[in-house]
């Protein structure tokens, strides 16, 4: 195995992870990345247990080397009402792994800084053909052969209608707007995290993200804004004026140019395939490439961990024969993000029918069916080699 290239297109949390597994098992990796410096976003975002454990897996610790807060509590609010709430019950793991809000860009730096001496890092490498005769990726003027291309080159990836034909992007119908706040500006925190859901379709969430501050996070109806951030503060400014604290706290603490806009789209319906392979080598997707879910349940972060894990557990499992690896990886991958695609879709679209659906469902629901929906969400674990094919695997 120890000459065996693979090539990964999109240096994003997918890609990251990918290049530490594979450098782990003794391949040699070119990572492709079209943006000029490998740098993450100023975001907060939470990692669910699962995508916590995914972490642990690939020798990060999620609290302690990449500074996340373990959230005990996540509340579900309309008005200043409570209406249900995901509690460590639900948000840990019974082992006491808890889920995590990570600063995006102190995440993305811990996995650079776990990448193997065996990744080469091309960054202003923006990739424009996969050739799938005799396996390589290239841009304009280069081209990598490889063993194995991973895409992981986010939701609008070419590589998805290659690989398995119809899994389009659906836009979401609103557009999100987030913000990391300093710590010495952020407001008084009442909660580890908290969602609020009021007219026109819009939410409005805030986290502790710990030393690195806090962070919130808002949609509202329509499409991207083409105005500046200094307009696009005093829009949202007016169009949460009227929300209950500490909502106006936050947008008041924010400035300008600490607002990132992000589209918000998925993928539907899922692609029937994840991968393609000829003779003994392969292309396969990860992340957003692969499934891009509606971001309502904050899931991507940790499916994208997922993958690259799984990929990893199938490599060791059919050493010797990629195409047995990729079919592993796609079976072992295919029903847990259908599953959690489904889910999140399912939750986009109660929240976009407006507070009074939200509300009457969050109160219609027991307690327990929010609560096992959630469980299903987090109960993922790394797989495990069986003793027949972790011998096989120390042989190969
Ligand atoms: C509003 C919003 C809120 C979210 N909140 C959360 C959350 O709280 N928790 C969570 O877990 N997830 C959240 N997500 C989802 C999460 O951000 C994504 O699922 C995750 O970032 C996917 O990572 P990725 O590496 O697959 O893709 P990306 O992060 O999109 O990375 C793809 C990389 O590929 C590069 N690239 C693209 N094309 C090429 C090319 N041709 N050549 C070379 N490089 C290329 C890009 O520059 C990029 O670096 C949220 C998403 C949105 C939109």
């Amino acid at each position: 195995m120890h000459n065996r290239r693979a090539v990964v297109v999109g240096a994003g949390v997918a890609g990251l992870a990918s290049a530490i597994v594979l450098s782990k098992l003794g391949w040699r990796v070119a990572l492709l990345e079209r943006r000029e410096r490998l740098r993450g976003d100023n975001l907060g975002m939470l990692l669910w247990v699962s995508g916590v454990r995914a972490l642990r897996a690939l020798g990060i610790d999620a609290t302690l080397d990449a500074g996340g807060t373990p959230v005990n509590r996540f509340e579900l609010r309309a008005e200043e009402r409570v209406e249900g709430s995901f509690t460590s019950a639900v948000l840990g793991a019974d082992d006491g792994t808890p889920s995590v809000m990570v600063h995006h860009a102190v995440l993305y730096e811990t996995l650079v800084s776990h990448l193997g001496r065996d990744v080469e890092v091309y960054p202003a490498t923006q990739v424009s053909r996969i050739d799938l005769v005799d396996l390589a990726a290239g841009d304009a003027t280069r081209r990598w052969d490889a063993d194995l291309v991973i895409a992981a080159d986010g939701i609008d990836s070419p590589t998805r209608e290659v690989v398995a034909k119809g899994a389009p992007t659906v836009d979401a119908g609103v557009v999100a707007f987030r913000a990391t706040i300093p710590a010495h500006r952020a407001p008084e925190r009442d909660s580890d995290a908290v969602e609020m859901y009021g007219p026109d379709r819009r939410r409005f969430g805030y986290g502790d993200l710990g030393q690195a501050g806090a962070c919130w996070w808002a949609t509202v109806p329509g499409g991207m804004r083409p105005e500046s951030p200094q307009i696009q503060h005093e829009l949202i400014n007016r169009w949460f004026a009227d929300w209950p604290s500490p909502v106006g706290k936050y947008i008041a603490a924010t400035r300008p140019s600490e607002l990132t806009q992000q589209a918000v789209r998925f993928v539907w319906p899922m692609p029937s395939s994840l991968h393609y392979s000829d003779g003994n080598h392969g292309v396969v997707l990860m992340g957003d490439a692969a499934h891009g879910v509606a971001p309502i349940l904050a899931q991507g972060g940790s499916l994208a961990l997922e993958d690259a894990v799984t990929l990893g557990w199938a490599l060791r499992r059919s050493p010797e024969s990629i195409p047995d690896a990729l079919h592993a990886y796609e079976r072992a991958r295919l029903a847990r993000i259908r599953r959690v695609a489904r889910l999140s879709r399912r939750a986009h679209v109660i929240a976009s029918g407006g507070p009074g659906v939200t509300r009457g469902l969050l109160r219609a629901v027991p307690d327990t069916w929010l609560s096992n929906r959630a469980t299903s969400l987090s109960d993922w674990q790394p797989p495990r080699l069986s003793s027949a094919h972790a011998d096989s695997g120390r042989r190969g």
